[in-house]
C-alpha cells in the first residue's frame, strides 16, 4: 500500500510495514521471556494507544490490559521524582508482573519518573515497552528493556504521536516540518 504524505510532514520515518516489523518483533520477545505468566500491561495515554492495540492482540500470555496518563511533559516529575496523574492505574499493582508501555523515550525525565510511582508500589516486578527512543536527547539513564528502535533526534508524529493533539491518526511515523513548530 502507498503511503499518502499529508502536506506538514517532511518525511516518513517508519512507514506502516516497518512499524508492523517493529511490533512483531517486540511481541515475540515478549511472548519467549515471560512465556504463560500473566501480565499486567499498563499503556501511556495517549500517544501508545495506536502501538498498545496492535502490540497486545500479539500477545500470548494471560493479559490485563490497562492504561494510565501523567501530567504532561515538564510538570511530569515532581521534585521528589514520582508523577501526577492524570489517570492512575485503576489495578493494584502490588505482586503483579507489569509491563510499562510508552510511544517515545527522548530526555526520559517522564518515564524514570513513572517506574519511581509504579515501583512504589510493589509489583512482582515491572519491565519497560517503548517503540522509540532518541538517544541524542537523553538527560536521564532510565532502563527499557524492550526497545522498537532508535531514531534521530526529529520532532515525529504520527502512529499515536501527537502535535498539539493532532497527527494521532497517521499510520506511519513521519518527521514533522519545522515551519509547523518552530515558529511557536
Ligand atoms: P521525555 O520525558 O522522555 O523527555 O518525554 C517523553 C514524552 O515526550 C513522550 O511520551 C512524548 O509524549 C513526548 N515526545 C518526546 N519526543 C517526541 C517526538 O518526537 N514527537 C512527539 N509527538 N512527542 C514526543
Amino acid at each position: 500500500m502507498s503511503t499518502v504524505l499529508a502536506p506538514d510532514i517532511a518525511a516518513v520515518l517508519l512507514d506502516e510495514a516497518a512499524l508492523a516489523g517493529l511490533v512483531a518483533e517486540l511481541a515475540a520477545q515478549l511472548n519467549r521471556d515471560y512465556g504463560q505468566r500473566p501480565v499486567l500491561l499498563l499503556g501511556v495515554l495517549n500517544g501508545a494507544c495506536i502501538f498498545v492495540a496492535d502490540l497486545v492482540r500479539r500477545l500470548r500470555m494471560p493479559l490485563e490490559l490497562d492504561f494510565v496518563g501523567v501530567a504532561s511533559y515538564g510538570d511530569a516529575a515532581s521534585s521528589s521524582g514520582q508523577v501526577t496523574w492524570t489517570k492512575p492505574p485503576s489495578r493494584d499493582l502490588a505482586g503483579r508482573e507489569v509491563l510499562l508501555v510508552e510511544d517515545i523515550v527522548d530526555t526520559g525525565v517522564t518515564l524514570r519518573a513513572l517506574q519511581r510511582t509504579l515501583l512504589a508500589a510493589r509489583p512482582a516486578s515491572l519491565a519497560t515497552v517503548a517503540l522509540l527512543s532518541k538517544p541524542a536527547r537523553r538527560q536521564v539513564e532510565v532502563p527499557v528493556e524492550y526497545l522498537g528502535i532508535a531514531i534521530p533526534d526529529e520532532f515525529v508524529v504520527g502512529y499515536g504521536l501527537d502535535y498539539a493533539q493532532a497527527y494521532r491518526q497517521l499510520p506511519y511515523v513521519g518527521i514533522l516540518r519545522r515551519e509547523v513548530w518552530e515558529h511557536r
